[in-house]
């Protein structure tokens, strides 16, 4: 066993024996990035990584957090693309080519993108990674989610664990917790705690949602996904958020920012099918399958674009005080939807439409 490799093995145990223990107050698990740090100096010295430290690294906690535990191909690849030596023009090509998102190559681009960027400031990330105050992201989360809430229960807040992962700058929200991308974070690391906070107050949400309503009645679970994501992109997206910039500064392609672009374009459009939809509902023309069916691709990007759309026109019309007090209640949405949407060229739900939804959801 050659002695740079014994080196590497000891440096992973004490990473492992060290980084397990989460801190009290806030369960921030930074496994995965120290591991990945050992490795990326092991491969840029062109030493050997062994097949069982392949394993530990994506086995590590928050790639096994972030779904990433059959991932070692891709975290393997990428690694070695973006750190070995021998392979620069390997890497140069990918970097060079436009892949579009379903190219097979894509998510290996988008990870080698963010290794080679960590790179450019290796020795400030590690810096980072030690000397950041990870017990004050509780607070600052905390501080910000009462901003967006009238009534804050501090009883019902969640604090999630975080898994810091050094992969793609999405941050995922998963049942055992949010994992983040320690180099996007310490680039924007406001913008991470605000990721955070939009997540957290999903969380906070649920608590007042009535699910078995929803299902039973399913234009209330349609718009309920419009007013959450419209609300909590409040948190984290700017009055003034460019999607063009803002994916490409996560490395996304810009015909996903397009989307985002045509489906806001296309708001009063979909207001209108949701409309005409809801009411073959309500009248048995089609069935709850149906309209599940037909509604699921009507709001694209997961209800992002359009629910941040309308939410935002509630702020510029003065009505956020009353869309806050209503946060979980998409029937008071979709009323005050219809106060502005006729002043904002939109589709105004139809008087049969409004009916309903009041008489169903009350
Ligand atoms: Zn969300």
């Amino acid at each position: 066993m050659s002695r740079p490799f014994v080196t590497l093995l000891l440096f992973l145990f004490a990473v492992t024996t060290s980084c397990t223990r989460h801190t009290a107050e806030s369960d921030i698990n930074l496994n995965s990035v120290d591991l990945f740090f050992a490795v990326a100096d092991s491969v840029a010295q062109r030493q050997n990584v062994a097949e069982a430290t392949w394993d530990s690294l994506a086995h590590s906690d928050g790639y096994v957090m972030a779904g990433w535990q059959k991932c070692k191909g891709l975290i393997r690849n990428a690694l070695l693309i973006a750190f070995h030596p021998d392979s620069t023009e390997t890497r140069n090509t990918l970097l060079q080519s436009q892949l579009s998102m379903s190219d097979p190559r894509f998510h290996t681009s988008l990870l080698v993108r963010n290794y080679v960027d960590m790179k450019q400031h290796w020795s400030e990330l590690q810096d980072f990674r030690r000397d950041y105050d990870y017990a004050s992201i509780q607070k600052q989360a905390r501080q910000t989610l009462q901003q967006f809430l009238p009534n804050f229960v501090d009883s019902l807040l969640m604090f999630p664990n975080i898994g810091f992962i050094c992969g793609d700058a999405e941050c995922r929200s998963k049942r055992s917790g949010i994992t983040l991308d320690i180099n996007y974070f310490y680039k924007y690391p406001e913008v991470g705690i605000r990721v955070l906070t939009h997540e957290m107050f999903h969380t906070y949400r649920a608590h007042f949602e009535d699910r078995e309503k929803f299902d039973s009645i399913p234009v209330l679970w349609v718009v309920n996904d419009l007013q959450n994501e419209g609300i909590s992109d409040l948190i984290d997206k700017p009055l003034d958020y460019d999607p063009v910039a803002e994916y490409a500064k996560m490395g996304y392609p810009e015909q996903l920012a397009q989307m985002y672009l045509e489906a806001v374009a296309a708001t009063s459009n979909k207001m209108a099918r949701l409309d005409s939809l809801t009411l073959c509902w309500a009248h048995e023309q089609i069935t709850k399958e149906d309209y599940f069916q037909q509604t699921s691709t009507l709001f694209p990007l997961g209800g992002h674009p359009n629910g941040r759309y309308i939410t935002n026109l509630l702020v510029a019309h003065g009505l956020q005080d009353q869309l806050l007090a209503h946060f979980a209640d998409p029937v008071t949405f979709l009323l005050l939807y219809n106060q502005v949407a006729a002043q904002e060229n939109l589709h105004v739900m139809s008087d049969e439409f409004i009916l309903l939804i009041v008489l169903l959801g009350a």
